[in-house]
């Protein structure tokens, strides 16, 4: 069976999901978006923290997140935005005097970020009361804070589908075919069709395993083909998030991303251990000198912490009870006594895909008449979201960016050191 689309997007997490609202919106037709695994039980989409800040220190990632901040405030009852801001604690000088040159950009951009001295740190953020004298100072920034993700991509699946965008679940790329074409950039490479296997519907939460192994070994076992397509199109995005770099590898392209595995803990804290004054519920993203992050997540804690020498790779365990008490534990009790006797509820982890200077692919790929990428966001795909998607849309629809110019984001910087996008502040 062969099938024709318009703009067909290849990954239907956050990103693809957005990018699909964004053009449907603007009155782009046949746009279909296409992925394994639309309950999104391996995407990173469903896996994160959901924070959400625009305090970057490159001006693409600040505007783009200012967008998408401006967006979740218009409609935070149905995201669950709750503008509790972002501290962040230093204790590195060189790292916090460029925090404090970097709030000019920030708040040419409206953010309103304050420096905050050790005193007031403990006035303000009472549950840290440890490990203060260690402290240089640290930033306030009141307009970030923390959002659902779910609660956002399902908002863009439903406009989008109610404006004609047809989501295929349980659809899975496999190949790619290309043609040559004479184009304004004279003789180019348009992607024609790709082949898409369907694969049968396990039961909720893949308890066959089959989603996870296609995920990993990035090969569907034969018993588990409902079908095979090819599908033609006349545009395509590539949304994979960690998986991209595979679709870019079957197109010829070289890529510089990794998949790096990200862990986070669900902790109980015994609300009779709270240091006086403390109110959780009020707390946004509180960032330690450790590089350990957490926000109040329900009744619970949600705590992160990246370590620095996880081995790149399509790993989703979650080392559980010893990743809590070897990197979340005593990171968060050496800030706060109301963590001494807290306790570990679960924990799971996903991916980064992560680039070699920390900020996403974003453009029209180079040699190709209709191959464009939307991808690679590290730990920014939610809060970049809906920027990333309006430009884009733009870019697809007109060949043109438009809200913000996302050409900083090209994958050619990689090319050359001076051009790359280097976010240093990345957790
Ligand atoms: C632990 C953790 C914490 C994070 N915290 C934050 C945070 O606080 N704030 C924030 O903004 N970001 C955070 N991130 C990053 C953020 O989650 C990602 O940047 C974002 O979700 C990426 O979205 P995406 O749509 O690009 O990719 P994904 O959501 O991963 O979607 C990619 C999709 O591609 C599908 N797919 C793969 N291969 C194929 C194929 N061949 N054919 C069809 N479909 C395929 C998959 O099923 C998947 O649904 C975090 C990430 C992790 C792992």
């Amino acid at each position: 069976m062969s099938e024709r689309a318009g703009v067909l997007i290849v990954g239907g997490g956050i990103v693809g999901t957005a990018l699909a609202w964004a053009l449907a919106e603007r009155g782009v037709s046949g746009v279909v978006v296409v992925d394994l695994d639309l309950a999104g039980v391996y995407a990173s989409s469903e896996l994160n923290a959901g924070g959400a800040r625009a305090t970057w220190w490159q001006p693409v990632n600040v505007e783009t997140c200012r967008l998408t901040l401006d967006f979740f405030r218009a409609h935070a009852v149905e995201f669950g935005f709750r503008e509790h801001g972002y501290l962040w604690l230093y204790e590195d000088e060189a790292l916090f005097a460029t925090a404090r040159a970097k709030r000019t950009l920030q708040n040419a951009a409206g953010l309103g970020v304050e420096l905050l001295a050790p005193s007031e740190v403990r006035a303000r953020f009472p549950i840290l009361d440890r490990g203060l004298e260690r402290l240089i100072g640290a930033t306030f920034s009141p307009r970030d804070g923390l959002v659902n993700p779910n609660a956002v991509r399902a908002w863009f699946r439903s406009r989008a589908r109610e404006r004609g965008v047809v989501f295929r679940d349980r659809d899975y790329v496999t190949g790619v075919h290309t043609e040559r074409v004479t184009g304004q950039g004279g003789r180019l490479r348009r992607v024609a069709a790709l082949d898409v296997v369907r694969v049968k519907r396990g039961g909720a939460g893949d308890p066959s395993g089959t989603l996870r192994e296609i995920l990993t070994t990035h090969r569907v076992p034969a018993g588990a083909v409902a079908g095979e397509e090819r599908v033609a199109c006349e545009v395509v995005v590539n949304c994979l998030g960690a998986w991209s770099s595979l679709l870019m590898a079957k197109l010829g392209v070289p890529d510089v991303t990794e998949p790096v595995r990200r862990q986070l803990s669900l902790v109980d804290v015994h609300r009779e251990d709270l240091a006086p004054g403390v109110a959780l519920e009020r707390l946004g993203m509180i960032v330690l000198a450790s590089g350990l992050y957490f926000h109040p997540e329900g009744a619970h804690v949600l705590a992160g912490y990246s370590t620095p020498d996880e081995a790149p790779g399509y790993d989703f365990d979650y080392d559980g009870g010893e990743f809590f008490e070897s990197e979340i534990w005593p990171r968060l009790a050496e800030r706060s006594s109301s963590f001494e006797r807290c306790g570990h509820v679960r924990g799971w982890a996903g991916l980064y895909d992560v680039t070699p200077d920390r900020s996403g692919i974003a453009g029209a790929v180079r040699g190709f008449a209709n191959l464009f990428e939307a991808r690679s966001f590290t730990g920014r795909g939610v809060m970049q979201s809906y920027g990333i998607a309006r430009a884009m849309a733009g870019l697809v629809a007109t060949g043109r960016f438009e809200e913000v110019d996302l050409s900083p984001l090209a994958r050619d910087r990689f090319d050359e050191p001076a051009r790359w996008v280097k976010e240093d502040l990345h957790i």
